[in-house]
């Protein structure tokens, strides 16, 4: 009888187990993402810790490695290219051979081509739209263009151009010339997608070329303005971003805010794979970036 007791406790043990590592496995890997910031390619050899030339190697080697693995999709971050419109012909094949869906998030530098151009870089980089969100399994990622007031993406004495001098003047702008700002009907835009987000009780990830908190000279010019808009919505999980090479990470009221380090910068590439759990948003990073794991808010 005893020997009988004790085999049951030993198969209501593994069964216990067995039970708990399913429901470990099922809690664990919802879906994974790759993550690029920065790539910055141009045919230029580096200019001190930025090696532009080098770039185009860097991401060929992080689509090998992506192509390894089961990506629900790619998102480079901003600044595919440091300037001249023929570099996209370099890089755009390169990313084309990802096996993963792949998007886009426009930077900066992506519009450092002629001023004739500056319309066509969204189109060149396949995007669907300057600004779009998308669904995975539950999740949605919202893509902001934070070049939509700016200096660098619109034609010198364009009215978008005028405009922001306009905006910088009036708004009494400290941040750099080189950053930019999200126009209004983009943040009408924004509160819509969240608030339907929130309705369909979707978690949100936000990617925007450049970050907003912690306070950094790399800011969107009205960062405050849309850290006060998407802190309305508890279901805001993270903001994740390039633009500032170094890379960075704060949490502020239940929001993570990463910056993924610049791919340009240094001999050695930088990237991450971001693994979406049930509880929490987990960065493998590779080369220069870090191993990084963010707890999700309920
Ligand atoms: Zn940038």
């Amino acid at each position: 009888m005893k020997r009988f007791c004790s085999l049951t406790k030993v198969i209501v043990s593994l069964i216990v187990i067995i039970t708990l590592y399913a429901c470990e496995k099922n809690s664990k890997l919802d879906f994974s993402i790759g993550l690029i910031a920065d790539c910055q390619y141009c045919k230029v050899e580096g200019e001190g810790i930025r090696k532009y030339s080098k770039s185009n190697g860097k991401l060929k080697q992080c689509v090998a490695h992506f192509n390894t693995l089961d990506l629900e999709y790619t998102i480079h971050l901003g600044d595919f290219i440091d300037r001249d419109w023929r570099s996209f012909d370099s890089v755009i094949p390169t990313y084309n051979k990802l096996q993963s869906k792949k998007y886009h998030v426009l930077g900066n530098h992506d519009f450092s081509v002629d001023d004739a151009k500056k319309k066509l870089v969204s189109k060149r980089m396949g995007l669907p739209s300057d600004y779009y969100d998308f669904e995975v399994k539950g999740w949605r990622f919202i893509v902001l263009n934070g070049n939509d007031v700016s200096f660098h993406a619109h034609a010198k004495d364009s009215k978008e151009y005028n405009f922001a001098g306009v905006y910088y003047e009036e708004h009494k702008i400290t941040s750099p010339k080189w950053n930019g700002a999200i126009g209004e009907s983009q943040l009408n835009w924004l509160k819509i997608t969240l608030a339907k987000a929130k309705e369909n009780s979707e978690k949100v990830i936000l990617y925007c070329h450049f970050p907003i908190f912690p306070k950094n000279v790399h800011n969107l010019w009205n960062a405050e303005e849309v850290i006060e808009i998407i802190e309305n919505y508890s279901n805001v999980q993270a903001y994740i971003n390039g633009h500032n090479h170094e890379g960075n990470y704060a949490v502020k009221n239940g929001i993570h805010y990463l910056t993924m380090k610049g791919m340009v910068d240094t001999e050695v590439s930088s990237y991450g794979i971001l693994s979406v759990t049930t509880d929490s948003l987990f960065i493998e990073g590779h080369g220069r970036e870090v191993d990084r794991s963010l707890v999700i808010r309920k």
